[in-house]
């Protein structure tokens, strides 16, 4: 593959991207600049640097629509009814969130740029992708009749641990994103204490795997109307579960629970009829 990444010698110094515009979000997801030599050598020997953000100024999260507002998988024509609010692939499930907020499919750049947040600890990308995901959230909330001031980020928690060894809490990135352009406030109300990380273990064991190791750490605020789970990708929603279930609101005035994810993981045999990417991707579905 050509990742249209050339090693410069000698490397260059690091440089930061022009301050983010908050509008429009084509811009969101932009060139990588120079990283030094260890991101010049990624690029050529892994393809994973300038690969994943070399559409500068014309990548844009899929529609709305294309996914479930309930789970967030992908939907196809038919598959979702407004009249119970559920898609083909949630109506029978018991769910603890009531809505699910994506930019997109794990797939292709949305896939790189969370792995880079993630794993190559890149803030700006994970900012920018948080960004993108606040403007979307704050539409939703207008459609609800939700007022962002009455709206709490809560990033999925990491382990302390995990956190010092990779050097970034990724959904606590991600969640500063959000917050600057919805102007929900951010509120760490959950903790993770150590354990075995969802992506070591198969599919099938996620939900017992992560069973007791979230827990509250704080009160919910008072004045807060919705909860907003933050985190990279869902992807059994195990982990999402367990969040819920620490949050755990209860009465007549308990906020409701939403969760807004940069992406959700492509079931098998789906793929969404409309993609987020480039422009030209976005109006031609693979
Ligand atoms: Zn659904």
């Amino acid at each position: 593959m050509d990742t249209g990444a050339k090693l410069v010698w000698p490397p260059s110094e690091p440089s930061e991207t022009p301050p983010p515009q908050h509008t429009p979000t084509r811009s969101l997801v932009a060139a990588r600049q120079p990283q030094g030599l260890i991101h010049q050598i990624e690029a050529v020997w892994l393809g994973s640097a300038s690969v994943a953000l070399g559409h500068a100024n014309n990548w844009t999260p899929e529609p709305i629509d294309a996914a479930c507002p309930r789970c967030a998988r992908s939907v196809g024509p038919g598959e979702f009814s407004p009249d119970d609010g559920r898609c083909t692939g949630c109506r029978p499930e018991k769910l603890r969130w009531e809505r699910l907020i994506r930019l997109g499919e794990f797939d292709d750049d949305l896939r790189r740029a969370v792995l880079e947040t993630k794993y190559a600890r890149w803030r700006k990308q994970g900012t920018l992708l948080g960004r993108m995901l606040g403007e979307r959230l704050v539409t939703v909330l207008g459609d609800a009749g939700l007022d962002p001031a009455r709206a709490v980020l809560v990033p999925s928690p990491m382990p302390w641990l995990r956190r010092m060894r990779r050097g970034i809490d990724h959904a606590h990135v991600i969640a500063r994103g959000v917050a600057e352009t919805s102007g929900c406030r951010i509120e760490p109300l959950l903790q993770r204490r150590r354990g075995t990380a969802q992506t070591r273990v198969p599919a099938s064991a996620r939900a017992s795997n992560i069973r007791g190791q979230i827990t509250l750490r704080a009160g919910v605020p008072a004045d807060t109307d919705v909860l907003v789970l933050v985190d990279d990708v869902r992807t059994t929603g195990a982990t999402l579960d367990a969040c819920c279930r620490a949050l755990a609101p209860r009465g007549e005035d308990a906020p409701r629970i939403w969760a807004a994810v940069a992406c959700a993981a492509i079931e098998p045999g789906r793929r969404g009829r409309a993609r987020a990417g480039t422009a030209e991707r976005s109006v031609s579905p693979a």
